[in-house]
């Protein structure tokens, strides 16, 4: 007999979906007929980081199907590149972001950061920045790191400065991790897979999968998987910081994106200003007093200027 069970999408590979139940046990599964898409028009209907409700009689001759997606709080999604103009859902319901920032070898741009906040903003995924490697800071980085921390945190982003190699702060990122759905980011090299290997020892072996080459940008899968760390933190691999670039963001509305301008702009006198040199902006003095910053202010001129070509061939992400 047919029985309704909740469950977590891990994988899919297209046409097979790897779900895994509340009692922790996993199915291959398949989806069947109609699953009830969103508006939007997708390539995938299901996603890794999905919640989805499985029709299964517990025979293991039968197959497993997806019959319900939950609605989905968030996802990160790309384009497709043919003239479909349908989007691909590259990972779903993400609780957390973090995001990787190293002050040198490599060094993390401000620019960086903020484009990477703009898109995480846009798609609605709470983000925070983890400076990694401070066993490696002497005295000037460390007040560097300070002062980039006092940009960030006021705006919303909490900041945890972390030595994978010595522990320090590895204890609370992994307390803040607990019981979410979170995808790691950052350059090649910023040390994400040392991280996860001190965070969750017990993990190290499966998460050996887990290839830091994700994170050049140059890679053929577009499929994201999900790792079970611990037994309360799902880790969403996602294939690419290039899916976190600035898809579609209307310039009239990027500095909704930019929380410290989506603050003062009420008060702006014109309802379009695009806070550049409009008569009578209320964000402007904010940047002329220090309030805003300036490299926050910088980076959002040169994203309204830039198209995205030019800024991957100026920039090289
Ligand atoms: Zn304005």
């Amino acid at each position: 007999m047919s029985e309704i069970r909740n469950g977590l999408v891990m994988k899919s590979t297209g046409s097979n979906y790897l779900v895994r139940l509340e009692d922790g046990s996993r199915l291959s599964c398949r989806i069947r007929g109609k699953i009830r898409l969103e508006e939007r028009d997708t390539t995938n209907p299901v996603a890794v980081g999905d919640k989805v409700q499985v029709d299964w009689s517990g025979d293991t001759q039968e197959t497993p199907v997806i019959v319900e997606v939950e609605p989905r709080h968030n996802y990160i999604e790309r384009k497709s590149v043919n003239l479909s103009k349908k989007a691909h859902i590259i990972a779903a319901n993400i609780d957390r972001c973090y995001l990787f920032v190293t002050l040198f070898a490599p060094e993390t741009h401000l620019a960086f950061i903020d484009r990477f906040l703009v898109s995480t903003e846009s798609m609605r995924i709470p983000t925070t920045l983890v400076f990694n490697k401070i066993d490696l800071y002497d005295d000037a980085a460390l007040d560097l790191m300070q002062d980039i921390i006092a940009i960030y945190e006021p705006l919303g982003y909490p900041c945890i400065p972390i030595s994978a190699i010595n522990g320090i702060g590895v204890a609370a990122l992994k307390d803040d991790m607990r019981g979410k759905q979170v995808v790691l980011a950052g350059h090649s090299g910023a040390g994400k897979s040392t991280l996860i290997n001190a965070l969750f020892p017990e993990a190290q072996a499966r998460v050996g999968e887990i290839s830091e080459s994700h994170f050049k940008g140059q890679h053929t899968t577009t499929f994201a998987e999900m790792f079970e760390l611990g037994s309360d933190v799902f880790l969403i691999d996602t294939p690419g910081i290039k899916s976190f670039g600035l898809v579609d963001i209307d310039k009239h509305v990027l500095s909704h994106y930019f929380p410290e301008m989506r603050a003062a702009m009420e008060q702006c006198k014109f309802h379009n200003c695009q806070h550049i040199n409009e008569p009578k902006c209320a964000v402007r003095p904010l940047v002329e007093s220090g309030e805003i910053a300036a490299s926050r202010y910088e980076t959002y001129l040169t994203l309204m200027e830039d198209d995205e070509e030019t800024h991957y061939r100026k920039n090289k992400f």
